[in-house]
């Protein structure tokens, strides 16, 4: 792991972030820091390329250009006189491990029991002890108020139980960062808050976290940065009261009219 001052205190840096599919540019030059423990949010129309920018944190999707750093390690790719080499998938599996990732949809294995999903990945991924997984997914059924529902299965359960199994599921691995894409966009208006509370707890614990979203209270509330992005690129960015309270850009603030 190449660790040097500068990035010490960064857990996720992103340099001139590039990406395009084909001949669309998705992603023009995307620059980004997130310090340990804080939570950033993310903002923008849709199509504005917020999520391939989270898909490229953990090299979903390969970048064309930049640099993406996670905890000082180069996401991807090792550097080598001046030159990127491509890491083995193995290594990027590796870096993928430590960076939990909740979706819109919440992907639970549907022949699983809740107990079942957030035990998985740490067995068959990492090879850990079953009897530390067990009580480790129990606590984390428990954070998420969700023991008693540790034997269903996930279509027993509403949108924002699975949801928060979800999450439970991410965190068995002990990401030291989570990546949120739309947590809330696919659930009931009254299942929202219970999602929320749950990300809520996780930011006060500590968790770094970068969560696109379209909730405007959690990002004033929870955030600790917030970037608005369109067009695929970074419009503004600041402490979230500041960029909801009083934007500066006119596209940030059509935005926000309309969201608000
Ligand atoms: P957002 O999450 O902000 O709504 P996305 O990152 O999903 O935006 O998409 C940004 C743009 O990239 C959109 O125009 C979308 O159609 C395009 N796009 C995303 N993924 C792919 C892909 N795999 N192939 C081609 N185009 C894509
Ligand atoms: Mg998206």
């Amino acid at each position: 792991m190449t660790v040097t001052d500068d990035k010490t205190a960064e857990m996720v840096r992103a340099d001139n972030v590039h990406k395009s599919f084909g001949s669309l540019e998705v992603l023009k030059g995307i620059d980004l820091v997130v310090k340990p423990g804080e939570v950033c949010c993310v903002l923008g129309p849709s199509g504005s390329g917020k999520s391939t920018f989270l898909r490229c944190i953990n090299h979903l999707e390969k970048i064309n250009a930049g640099r993406i750093f996670v905890d000082g390690e180069l996401i991807g790719y090792r550097e080598r006189g001046g030159k990127l080499h491509e890491l083995r998938d193995r290594e990027v599996a590796e870096q993928r491990r430590a960076i939990g990732m909740v979706f819109q949809r919440f992907n639970l294995f549907p022949h699983m029991t809740v107990m079942q999903n957030v035990m998985e990945a740490p067995l068959r991924v990492k090879r850990e002890n079953r009897g530390e997984v067990r009580e480790r997914a129990a606590a984390l059924l428990e954070r998420v108020g969700l023991s008693a529902k540790k034997d269903n299965y996930p279509g027993q359960l509403s949108g924002g139980q699975q949801q928060r199994v979800a999450i439970a599921r991410a965190l068995a691995m002990r990401p030291k960062l989570m990546l949120f894409d739309e947590p809330t966009s696919a659930l009931d208006p009254e299942l929202v808050g219970e999602v929320l509370d749950v990300m809520k707890d996780l930011a006060r614990d500590g968790m770094t976290m970068i969560v696109v979203t379209h909730e405007i209270g959690f990002a004033r509330e929870v955030g600790d940065s917030l970037i608005f992005m369109d067009g695929g690129v970074v419009v503004e960015q600041g402490p979230p009261r500041e960029v909801i309270g009083n934007p500066q850009q006119e596209r940030t603030k059509a935005f926000l009219s309309k969201v608000l």
